[in-house]
């Protein structure tokens, strides 16, 4: 395999499809090398295949504002890779959605899920409604229409879609009443992160959040270090962001920064159980705006308009927003800032060029793939819990959590230890996540 060849030729199949093709190219640079020991890979085009999606599903979504207006939406379901598990990944309503930002994620997904050591294979889907400004009212109709189209190619033993930006335990809820009404099927296992006294897994809305702080303390605990004290600076007010501010208070951190499309704030003193919990009505309100935060505690908080929460002196990062939200500049700053870790949340949320620059100036980094894949290991315990009828409790589900999360670093550990001993986290999640799924496509032939 010659990765510049492999992306020459997408780049002229997909042109345009920036995410996408930067997620393949990050993929493929991290794994030539193992790739290339091994010819039975190049045999059955392995490569090749496993960056095309399996198919994608693309529908027109017709739903009624408050206002009688008929508004027109696209949505999607991209299915990528089902080799080792059925289809299993979020839905993300953003307005800026597109097949190329599906495709990205849908990719990522594949890897993420191998990592997770449970059976599930990669998928993403979404809509470019935009949640921002709609009722509640607003949500539950698009999600109905939304569901009326997809109905029909999901299914708990073929594609289990789950959350994603824009999607929390609301639009499941809207999501999977409708589905229950049309397919007539009460099992209760074809989405996740469902409410609790309907099948869904207790922890798993925490559990994203949960997981990036657990893989973050491994980390830390390898190179020495303890998260105890270390002051954080956290992008993002949504589930995620939400779900990492509870773990790192519980475990002695300090979130001194948050951020949102509208600036940032600083938060000296670090944030209290009662902000955390103010970023649930926040993400309910729909407005999106962490300035939100300042006014309802002013003596806590204060806004920075147009500033990102990097811009903040603090120990570690945690991009928990959305993709390429962290640029070259706003890592020199962070470095600047005297921030020495930074471990992705979000899904690709540093740009490459801002990856190179922690990894060659020695600021810790992982990849999130590795780093939030507790979101989906806890979908896929939720899928368990459905498939058996049965319900664990908080503790039995944070045990498993917790060992997946420690598992996940210890593949980053196997696959991406550099010759000096330190670890190439981004190199090793690509790894480790890639040979899982080469050797499930490979023992299942050529299809
Ligand atoms: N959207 C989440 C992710 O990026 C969770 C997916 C799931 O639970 O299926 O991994």
């Amino acid at each position: 395999m010659k990765v510049t060849k492999i992306m020459a030729d997408l780049q002229a199949k997909y042109p345009g499809e920036s995410e996408y093709l930067q997620a393949v190219q990050e993929v493929l640079e991290s794994i030539e090398e193992v790739y290339n020991e091994h010819p039975e890979f190049e045999q059955a085009k392995i490569v090749e295949r496993m960056v095309e999606p399996d198919r994608i599903f693309t529908f027109r979504v017709t739903w009624v504002d408050d206002s009688g207006q008929v508004r027109t939406n696209l949505g999607y379901r991209v299915q990528f890779n089902s080799a080792i598990g059925p289809y299993k990944g979020g839905l993300r309503f953003h307005r800026k959605v597109t097949p190329s930002m599906l495709k990205f994620l849908g990719f990522e997904q594949t890897f993420k899920n191998a990592l997770t050591t449970l059976p599930m294979g990669g998928a993403k889907g979404g809509s470019d409604f935009d949640p921002v400004g709609k009722s509640d009212a607003e949500i539950m109709r698009f999600c109905q229409a939304f569901m009326l189209e997809l109905w029909n190619c999901i299914g708990p033993d073929q594609d289990v879609p789950a959350g994603d930006v824009g999607v929390g335990g609301r639009e499941i809820g809207y999501l999977d009443g409708m589905y229950r009404k049309l397919a007539r099927e009460y099992n209760t296992g074809v989405l996740t992160g469902k409410g609790q006294t309907w099948g869904g897994s207790i922890l798993r809305p925490e559990a994203t959040g949960y997981g990036a702080l657990y893989f973050t303390q491994h980390l830390l605990h390898k190179a020495g270090k303890d998260i105890k004290g270390k002051k954080l600076a956290i992008s993002g007010f949504g589930n995620v962001a939400w779900g990492a501010c509870k773990k790192a208070v519980q475990l002695g951190a300090k979130v001194i920064a948050l951020s949102g499309p509208d600036g940032m704030i600083n938060i000296p003193d670090g944030i209290t159980p009662e902000m955390i919990d103010y970023m649930l009505v926040m993400r309910a309100s729909n407005r999106d705006k962490i300035e939100d935060m300042a006014v309802k505690f002013p003596d806590k908080a204060s806004f920075v308009a147009g500033k990102k929460a990097w811009s903040a002196p603090c120990d570690i990062a945690l991009p928990c927003a959305f993709q390429n939200e962290l640029s070259e500049d706003d890592a020199k700053e962070l470095k600047a800032n005297g921030c020495w870790c930074c471990c992705e949340v979000s899904n690709m949320g540093c740009q490459p060029a801002a990856i190179h620059f922690f990894q060659s100036n020695g600021v810790l980094f992982a990849p999130g793939k590795a780093v939030n894949a507790g979101g989906v290991a806890t979908s896929g315990l939720e899928m368990t819990q459905n498939a058996s009828h049965i319900s664990w409790s908080a503790q039995e589900v944070d045990d498993k959590l917790h060992f997946i999360m420690q598992s996940i670093h210890e593949q980053c550990v196997k696959y991406g230890t550099r010759p000096d001993g330190s670890v190439d986290y981004v190199k090793g999640a690509n790894i480790a996540g890639f040979m899982k799924v080469a050797h499930a496509m490979l023992e299942q032939g050529i299809i």
